[in-house]
């Protein structure tokens, strides 16, 4: 049962106008022992256990995710993902600090580069909330100050000298920390890029700090479309008219928007709480994106599920509800692998002309393939002008790489885009 922020002690006095104010959200974040006692009923075992895993990684909480906490249950999902516990003391041989080797691919500070077509631009390392199984733990909150202006100029400047990047990720931290100024300045540089087609951002704010959603950032945003936003609900408990209010006005400024989950152990890895999250989801007109495997990042083991927990859910999903709102189970690969699907089989056998699938239900069906099909010759305009498919699709490709080649043409790559800054 949530509680109304007024019958919390510590916010009786806050006024509505106050709560209201994202502003006076991340000002009032809590970050100490002190804030926690005041607003959850900690016995003396639990008061010792949160002084003890205070400060290894940064804590902060908005006082509206905070008054959707239960007091008493140390098991309430959202106040897993807020207020720290000694299981993150506990380093195990498989944890990195850099989970997914995103500074392996970094051709400059603040980019990574890793997928053919876009980039990853983290404009700051602040959050409004620093979530208990962050992969980017090794980074955000590290300074809450306003990224170096010579590391954003650099970072523009290699998206303007990539010509196959199409796609720019701005994130963070939460880039929607960050002024409507600051904000638009960033967004604006990217989008006079000619071959930047979108824009998308990474943000959190929508479920823990929706205050952050205001008119004034929706109408500044609209003027950069064509322009994306995936934000992060792992739990149905955290759908609240608030948040609704805040998806709402992203939507209509005509954001798309998404969402990606982290599977975790005790929050959301039960099928019917995951298809409850999805219904809520698309109840509020944002569509089920990824579930990601939580990743090795340090301090995280405590939330980390079998894979075949994510392949279970993922049997439960489709077919059982619809298809728009089932998400894909997603594992980020270490050593930069990058994202990878990973879902039941549903071809379980073939022959020549001939594939044999199963359903939801179980039912075996055989598709026949057509016996005429030849590949035909294609004219696009990238056939003429044979441009090579990358990675395995380029094993297709008539002049076989082997996989020796494959990985050698990845290394270079990053070692060509750390080149493209050199002067
Ligand atoms: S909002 Fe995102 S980047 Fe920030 S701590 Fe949470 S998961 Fe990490």
């Amino acid at each position: 049962m949530t509680r109304h922020f007024s019958e919390i002690p510590r916010f009786k006095d806050v006024s509505q106008n106050e709560w209201d104010d994202w502003r006076w959200q991340l000002r009032n974040r809590l970050s100490t022992l002190e804030d926690f006692e005041a607003i959850l009923n900690l016995d003396e075992k639990q008061r010792a256990d949160l002084q003890a895993c205070m400060g290894k990684f940064r804590v902060s909480v908005t006082p509206y995710y905070a008054s959707l906490m239960d007091p008493d249950d140390p098991g309430c999902p959202v106040r897993m993902q807020g207020v720290p516990t000694p299981a993150e003391l506990v380093v195990r041989q498989e944890d990195l600090k850099d989970a997914v080797s995103e500074d392996f691919d970094s051709p400059t500070p603040r980019i990574t580069h890793r997928y053919p077509d876009r980039v990853l631009f983290v404009v700051t390392e602040m959050c409004s909330m620093y979530c208990r199984h962050c992969t980017r733990r090794r980074l955000v909150g590290g300074t809450e100050d306003i990224v170096a202006q010579e590391q954003i100029d650099n970072a523009i400047k290699y998206i303007e000298r990539a010509p196959e990047v199409r796609d720019v990720l701005i994130s963070g931290g939460d880039p929607l920390v960050l002024s409507d100024d600051t904000l638009e300045e960033i967004i604006a540089r990217v989008r006079a890029i000619d071959h930047v087609e979108i824009i998308r951002i990474g943000s959190r704010v929508p479920v823990v700090c929706p205050q952050r959603i205001t008119p004034e950032l929706c109408a500044m945003l609209k003027k950069y479309h064509p322009l994306y936003l995936n934000t992060h609900f792992n739990h149905p408990k955290e759908f609240t008219a608030d948040s609704k209010r805040a998806c709402d006005m992203l939507n209509d400024a005509g954001i798309p928007l998404g969402n990606q989950s982290v599977l975790m152990r005790g929050i959301n890895d039960c099928a019917n709480v995951m298809k409850r999250l999805c219904h809520k989801l698309v109840q509020y007109r944002v569509k089920p994106y990824y579930y990601y495997q939580c990743d090795l990042a340090e301090g995280t083991a405590h939330f980390r599920t079998s894979v075949a927990k994510g392949i279970e859910i993922a049997e439960s999903l489709r077919g059982h509800t619809t298809g728009f709102a089932v998400p894909v189970y997603i594992i980020d690969a270490i050593g930069g692998g990058g994202k990878t699907p990973v879902m039941p089989n549903y071809v379980i056998s073939q022959a020549p002309g001939q594939v044999v699938l199963r359903n939801y239900e179980g039912v075996i069906s055989k598709y026949t393939e057509p016996d005429d099909y030849v590949e035909p010759e294609c004219h696009c305009e990238d056939c003429e002008a044979d441009r090579k498919r990358l990675g395995v699709a380029g094993l297709f490709d008539s002049d076989t790489p082997t996989m020796q080649d494959v990985w050698a043409a990845r290394m270079q790559k990053v070692v060509d885009r750390k080149n493209r800054m050199k002067d």
